[in-house]
């Protein structure tokens, strides 16, 4: 939610899922994450509806690092949507909400013995097979209980998304995935194929994140359609389901121009359509893993001013009382964010200051330059489109609590992730004498 699209009540407060967010300040405290779960939804159906519209056979698996909580993991299963999670933990906590296991998919590049194992035991839907060591790690885990598990091989198809060098995963030099132009997802599939245990129900490839043209996503689905079709001619082997990861990206500030769900999707089935048909396949299910454009929007962080320093002539530093301990983007990708003053938000912008966090580092800067109404301490900030990893990538760096997280929907406020008090801190250590 840009701040073009804000709204306010009377006082001119920020609302929030039809909640003031000086209330929820004064409730729940600062720092604050808050997601509007009413925008999360309209995301989510966005996607199903633009879907239903191609006809395609398809699944959304929501990309839960982005955002994992317990309360998370339980909107996500009553929308009906799959979960991808990428360790232990992620696994640990969507089964914790009672999400169907069978709906989880399993990523990751260095899964361990023991995560496996737990996805094995637990009945996950389907292992995402990243490499060599993993195919054999899970044939011997599978052997020895007398197991048998879905997979899917990810595959890097050469193909790069015009992102940040850290969010771009699909070109040949990267750490996930079989490579394709040498051969190695070829020799992939033909170990997979030898191990019974083993059922392989699709391919899957990751090209970026935060994408905004839907070239990547052409140039993706001919290039899975193509490795589709060949090794349904080599090999005689179906492949019942593409998977296109996700990536689909956001508006965080007016130089972003975001394409909507519903475009990426016609895009994907045209390209599908046409594909398959030169290659006399039938049409796969389509798989695609939103989770940035899932929560991103939805997500807000409060935060409350504190002190300022004025260089005469050069700047002015506003500093809150949060940071890089909630939401390191900033500091790691130089990500951009429009933020407003929450309890004066129709008040005309009169300055511009570097937005600091609290934290003991230079880079903890939040917005570097931002136009506000004059402030003065006690006022609240609110950081728009901060709910893809934020929270999930919080620290307690400094040794300062994480913040609380509220869900809001129709006026209604619910605390779904308790602050970190500092008995929290130390829960953890032990005492060396
Ligand atoms: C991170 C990731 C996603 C989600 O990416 P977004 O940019 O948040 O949509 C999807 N699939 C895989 C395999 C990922 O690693």
């Amino acid at each position: 939610m840009i701040s073009s699209e804000l709204t306010a009540n009377e006082q001119g407060h920020l609302l929030i899922g039809k909640v003031d967010a000086t209330e929820l300040a004064q409730t729940y405290g600062t720092p604050l994450v808050v997601y509007d779960v009413g925008q999360i939804r309209q995301q989510i159906h966005a996607f199903q509806q633009s879907f239903a519209q191609t006809g395609l056979h398809y699944q959304i698996s929501y990309a839960s690092k982005a955002f994992a909580t317990v309360a998370m993991y339980q909107v996500i299963a009553a929308e009906g949507l799959h979960a991808d999670v990428v360790s232990g933990g992620e696994l640990y906590t969507a089964l914790h909400a009672g999400f169907p296991a069978d709906h989880l998919s399993f990523h990751g590049n260095n899964k361990t013995r023991a995560e496996l194992e737990m996805a094995v035991e637990n009945h996950v839907g389907v292992i995402i097979l990243d490499n060599f060591h993993e195919v054999d790690l899970l044939k011997r885990i599978l052997q020895e209980r007398s197991a048998t598990t879905k997979v899917m091989l990810r595959l890097t198809p050469g193909i790069s998304a015009h992102t940040h060098r850290y969010t771009q995963t699909g070109q040949v030099d990267s750490k996930f995935g079989f490579d394709v132009d040498s051969g190695q997802a070829t020799r992939a599939l033909q170990e997979v194929l030898a191990i019974p245990q083993m059922q392989l129900i699709g391919i899957h490839a990751h090209i970026g994140s935060q994408i905004f043209g839907v070239a990547g996503f052409d140039l993706l689905v001919k290039k899975l359609v193509s490795i589709a079709a060949d090794w349904q001619e080599q090999f005689n082997v179906t492949l019942p389901i593409l998977n296109l990861g996700g990536g689909f990206g956001i508006t965080y500030t007016q130089e972003d121009t975001a394409i909507a769900p519903a475009e990426f999707i016609q895009h994907i089935a045209a390209t599908l359509k046409t594909a398959t048909t030169e290659r006399h396949l039938p049409l796969p299910e389509i798989w695609i893993e939103p989770g940035r454009a899932i929560v991103g929007p939805a997500g807000y962080n409060l935060y409350t001013v504190g002190s300022r320093k004025d260089i005469p002539n050069l700047a002015s530093y506003l500093s809150v009382d949060g940071g890089m301990g909630d939401n390191i983007r900033p500091a790691l990708y130089q990500a951009k964010y429009e933020a407003v003053v929450a309890n004066k938000l129709n008040a005309p912008q009169q300055e511009t200051v570097h937005l600091a966090g609290k934290y003991c580092e230079s880079g903890d800067i939040l917005v570097d330059q931002l136009a506000l109404p004059r402030t003065e301490p006690g006022d609240l900030i609110a950081m728009l489109d901060t709910g893809a990893y934020g929270y999930s990538m919080a620290s307690n760096y400094n040794r300062n609590p994480r913040p609380a997280v509220v869900f809001v929907e129709q006026g209604q406020a619910k605390l779904v992730v308790r602050r970190e008090t500092y008995a929290d801190l130390i829960r953890l250590d032990e005492p060396y004498q």
